[in-house]
């Protein structure tokens, strides 16, 4: 590692020692260009001079030196051929575009890189609460999935509407791309809702530097902190996942890879009500289970921070007070149709007494509400993205009309509150699409039942207690879902009543699992020969909102939107205290 010799400032240039040349040298500035912030919004801005060894490396906004502009002096690094420099903790106060640039000498040489931001300045208030339901990989196709699932369709007219789909003042279509790539997966996408940044792959809350350690990129608000800070409001996460997986670990924490889930089980406690999966962060390594690396055990730190702990559905109604922890499962909790319908132990492992999404939304919005400032709670349907990977649709049905039935249950507190923002919609797309139905009527199997056109009478799912799940997910006429981006795997367009993976690993190949369906045909795969499950697509999602706020929703819109629809319905100004 090369010592800095000297660091100047002379005007707007901080100068390096001697310069060291190679071919290709670029200027890299975090926020990229076109980020756009909310006024007051804290984020840290980072210079890196990549690939030779700058002698000269400067910035200017809007045509003042950064330090001034700022009033602070950055950190500077310089390591090989990368020289940095950032400021942290700063913020753009005035609303409008600004530009940023910055230059670096390599000998005679040199680089400009110029990037522009928007800022958008604090709105009146109009909602005192926001409610944020992420179905995990919901497109369109899980959506009206669900609905014919749960309302049914009669000569070719739904017979109801999913609640989701009774948020109707504001609706917009959502582009899930990160700035890295077109096919986001959940820790960017999220990242863009908590933030209004984009990110790149497996990373939220932060810009990507180069720095190998995930923890140290620059950083960016997110909306817990904003609304803690500004407005001292309560924050709940809600989800049928791990809680420290990608989606409700994107709403407070900032990291360059996901997978940090010990540190993420830490960051936790920015929230008051936590309930999930995912006990394995938060129990010490001694403990059967335990995915920690070391002897924390963050059940008891959080008790001692007032949190009440629940462990099962029992604990949870027990769960009284302004913090709770609920932990309902080591992993990822089982997926409705096992926990609730078909209880078999082997698939529950245990975990016999999970609440239901609709519980624990409906405990959340009682301990949130009872903070005057207001709440942020975003509640995710992890596993409609988990089971589409698994290609189990019915399983991701079932999971998107419970995802729906805890959407009513918000909208029951809405329709009393008066002042609820309720925002539904997805982190991105899967390759699922109704193809028509499956039938073996006429002795028919495989691909020759499944009907199409004027073949495809409609499906004969049934509920009867009038619950919204059908009693039966594999009916006489059920649906025929085709997968859009699969590996090998064995279709039978049958139900499984136990979870089965599509494909097996064998080496660095996937291979089509014969459990899945022995004797269903073998479909190749049009993926990557070394993905095991099918994937995320980069299709646009449906956004539905209602409440006050709910009318910033209209047309296409940017992920990164979802943000500023919020911090604006909320009337968030990051100056106030
Ligand atoms: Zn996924």
């Amino acid at each position: 590692m090369r010592r800095i010799k000297a660091l100047f400032v002379t005007g707007v240039l901080l100068m390096f020692g001697a310069a060291a040349m190679a071919s290709e040298a670029e200027i890299v500035v975090l926020p990229i260009d076109r980020a756009k912030f909310l006024a007051g919004q804290r984020f840290d801005l980072e210079v890196e001079f990549r690939g030779a060894s700058a002698n000269e490396i400067g910035l200017l906004i809007d045509g003042r030196d950064a330090s001034e502009f700022f009033g602070k002096e950055p950190v500077v690094k310089k390591s090989g051929t990368l020289s940095s420099f950032r400021f942290n903790d700063v913020a753009l106060t005035k609303a409008g575009e600004i530009t940023a640039e910055a230059k670096a000498k390599v000998g005679g040489k040199e680089y400009v890189k110029s990037v522009r931001y928007t800022v958008v300045p604090p709105q009146e208030q109009k909602a005192r609460n926001v409610i944020l339901f992420i179905g995990d990989g919901m497109g369109l196709a899980s959506r009206q999935i669900a609905r014919i699932l749960s309302k049914g369709v009669t000569e070719g007219k739904y017979d109801g509407l999913l609640e989701m789909e009774l948020l109707q003042d504001g609706t917009a279509l959502i582009n899930t791309s990160g700035y890295d790539s077109l096919v986001t997966d959940s820790a960017n996408s999220a990242s863009a809702y908590a933030t209004g940044h984009k990110s790149v792959v497996n990373a939220m809350g932060v810009y990507e530097n180069s720095d190998p350690d995930p923890l140290t990129h620059p950083k960016v608000e997110n909306i817990t902190e904003l609304v803690k800070r500004a407005r001292g409001m309560s924050v709940g996460l809600v989800t049928t996942s791990n809680i420290t997986d990608a989606t409700p670990a994107a709403m407070v924490a900032h990291t360059r890879r996901r997978a940090e889930q010990n540190f993420i089980a830490g960051e936790m406690a920015k929230a008051d009500v936590i309930l999930g999966g995912g006990s394995q962060q938060f129990l010490p390594r001694s403990v059967a289970g335990s995915k920690r690396a070391d002897d924390r055990d963050l059940i008891e730190e959080f008790k001692a921070e007032g949190y009440a702990f629940a462990a099962n559905r029992a604990g949870l109604a027990a769960a009284k007070g302004e913090r709770v922890l609920g932990l309902f499962g080591l992993d990822n909790m089982n997926v409705y149709l096992d926990r609730e319908i078909l209880k078999d132990p082997e698939v529950l492992g245990g975990f016999t007494d999970q609440p239901t999404l609709m519980e624990m939304t409906k405990h959340a919005i009682d301990i949130l509400s009872k903070n005057e400032n207001g709440f942020f709670l975003m509640v995710e349907g992890a596993c409609i993205d988990k089971q589409l990977h698994s290609m189990d649709w019915e399983r991701s049905a079932y999971d998107t009309i419970e995802f729906d039935k805890a959407i009513g249950v918000a909208r029951e507190f809405a329709a009393n509150d008066g002042s609820t923002l309720i925002i539904t919609t997805a982190d991105h797309s899967h390759g699922i699409s109704i193809l028509g139905t499956y039938h073996e009527r006429d002795g028919k199997t495989g691909r020759e039942a499944v009907r199409t056109y004027a073949e495809s009478i409609f499906p004969t799912f049934s509920d009867s207690n009038g619950d919204g799940f059908p009693e039966n997910p594999a009916p006489d006429v059920t649906l025929a879902i085709g997968y859009a981006n699969h590996p090998d795997y064995y279709e039978d367009f049958k139900f499984h009543a136990k979870p089965v993976s599509p494909a097996i690993m064998s080496g660095d190949v996937a291979v089509g699992n014969t459990a899945r369906a022995p004797r269903g045909a073998l479909y190749i795969g049009n993926i990557p020969a070394n993905e095991s499950s099918e994937v995320h697509t980069a299709d646009d999602v449906p956004l539905s909102a209602a409440g006050p706020g709910a009318d910033y929703f209209r047309g296409v819109m940017d992920n990164t939107e979802v943000f500023f629809g919020i911090v604006r319905a909320l009337g968030i100004d990051p100056a106030q205290k």
